[in-house]
């Protein structure tokens, strides 16, 4: 018997399926081609589980390799000569060749703010000069000035700029991203941006996940109460955000001058109670603690982590909260350090790899960038790098029974990348390599432009 299907890529130079070693859910896959790199027995992490210490070296690598797709899902991956005999075409079917080229699973990026009206150029000029980040935020700036300028957008506008934003992070090769609410503040403005974010994944094709964060910073309203703010999150904004079905996880931003470590632990449990699961910005300008309350509430994801402690990370590590490492942020912010990405993996901690995209920190929309700037600023290895942006960002939206990698069963999310090798990917700097995106089994983008059906 064979099986149907409608959509082939086939004889691609490098089929990056980041598949774990020996784990592979169709047989066609364990068989790879002779000389084939990354498929070594090496990977400790079990399927299931995101990747950890040397198993984010594992790419499950397939040269002349093919992946078959029927509808939304891959139904075989393996060397092209083997993934052609083993499936029948439909008459209408899409035979794509990537000779030459890498394919490999959408990126996702799995922290975003891309839900705003407004901008902050003017802020990095500010912080060239000297001023720092906390420095203006306390005098109005930052956050404070894209929440008054999202707050006055009606509905209308902030979809179509976030349509926008979602555009080129498609034609970079993000197929499934995290966006957060946060600048809204108020229950009826931050309820305002979660029904923007649900309208955007009703008129796009990438796959969101949508996250809570009315506690992104205390509004003005609440200036000096920062406790009173607290309260109205647990005891309105959430039942209002829950009880419409509007958010998967809730966020904080727990740091000094924002929210407390006590004040964190009271929302993510709240949110936990009524079905949100729990991220957090944790640790990125000073450390309190932030990664230690992640592993306690057993966040998906602990995020930024410029300053979390050894014993935090250890903690992480147990707990399997995935380490999400933003060094656009970083970057943008002239900090001229890291995250250290490479203490996090030898504490076992799986770490992941998330844009932040948001107007005043991080202007980045393309995970290709952040890969550069893991490589060249974290030192950390192209597969480690790759495996970063796909299924451990995957496991820290606890989607990686769905994207992630290519395997049978999964959504067929698929890049195909005019690179001839992997190692490219992180190493040329700002080059958009995506040739083509597929993205549920229906070619989105094409010669790096956005399709539109
Ligand atoms: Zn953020």
């Amino acid at each position: 018997m064979k099986i149907r299907a409608d959509l082939v890529v086939e004889n691609a130079s490098e089929l990056v399926t980041v598949a774990a070693a020996g784990c592979e859910r169709d047989d066609s896959a364990t068989r790879v081609a002779p000389g084939s790199r990354g498929t070594g027995r090496a990977a400790v992490s079990p399927p299931g589980l995101p990747r950890t210490g040397r198993a984010m070296r594992e790419l499950g690598i397939i040269e002349n390799g093919s992946v078959a797709a029927f509808g939304d899902r891959i139904v075989a991956v393996g060397p092209s000569a083997e993934v052609r005999a083993k499936v029948s075409l439909t008459p209408d079917a899409r035979v794509i060749g990537a000779t030459g080229k890498v394919v490999l699973p959408g990126f996702v990026d799995p922290h975003t703010h891309l839900v705003f009206a407004g901008s902050r150029e003017h802020e990095f000029i500010q912080r060239a000069e000297g001023r720092s980040y906390m420095d203006i935020l306390a005098s109005g700036g930052g956050i404070l000035s894209t929440v008054r300028a999202t707050r006055a957008a009606p509905p209308s506008e902030l979809v179509e700029l976030a349509l926008k934003r979602l555009d080129v992070m498609l034609c970079h090769g993000t197929t499934t991203a995290e966006v957060k609410s946060g600048y809204g503040l108020s229950a009826d403005e931050e309820l305002k941006c979660l029904r923007v974010i649900r309208e955007l994944s009703e008129h796009h094709p990438m796959d969101i996940a949508a996250t809570f964060l009315g506690a992104h910073a205390v509004p003005p309203e609440y200036r000096g109460d920062p406790d009173g703010y607290v309260l109205c999150i647990t005891e309105e904004m959430l039942p209002r955000v829950a009880s419409e079905g509007l958010a998967e996880f809730c966020d904080v931003f727990c740091e000094h001058g924002v929210f407390s470590v006590d004040q964190s632990r009271r929302i993510l449990e709240a949110g936990k109670a009524m079905g949100l699961a729990p991220r957090l910005h944790a640790d990125e300008i000073a450390p309190m603690g932030g990664a230690e309350l992640a592993a306690e509430v057993g966040a998906a994801s602990a995020d930024h982590l410029l300053c979390a402690s050894p014993d935090g990370m250890r903690r992480m590590a147990e707990a399997g909260v995935v380490a999400t490492l933003l060094p656009a942020t970083s970057f943008t912010l002239m900090l001229g350090r890291y995250a250290d990405a490479r203490a996090f993996i030898d504490a076992g901690c799986p770490v992941a790899l998330a844009t932040d995209f948001n107007p005043g920190t991080s202007p980045a929309l393309s995970m290709q960038f952040v890969m550069n700037l893991a490589a060249f600023g974290m030192r950390l290895r192209p597969a480690e790098v790759i495996c970063a942006c796909t299924i451990n960002a995957a496991h820290a939206l606890r989607r990686a029974d769905e994207v992630g990698s290519l395997e049978v069963g999964k959504l067929a999310d698929i890049i195909i990348a005019d690179i001839d090798t992997h190692l490219k990917l992180p190493y040329q700097l700002g080059t958009n390599f995506v040739d083509k995106v597929i993205k549920r089994g229906q070619v989105v983008v094409t010669g790096g432009r956005r399709v539109v059906q």
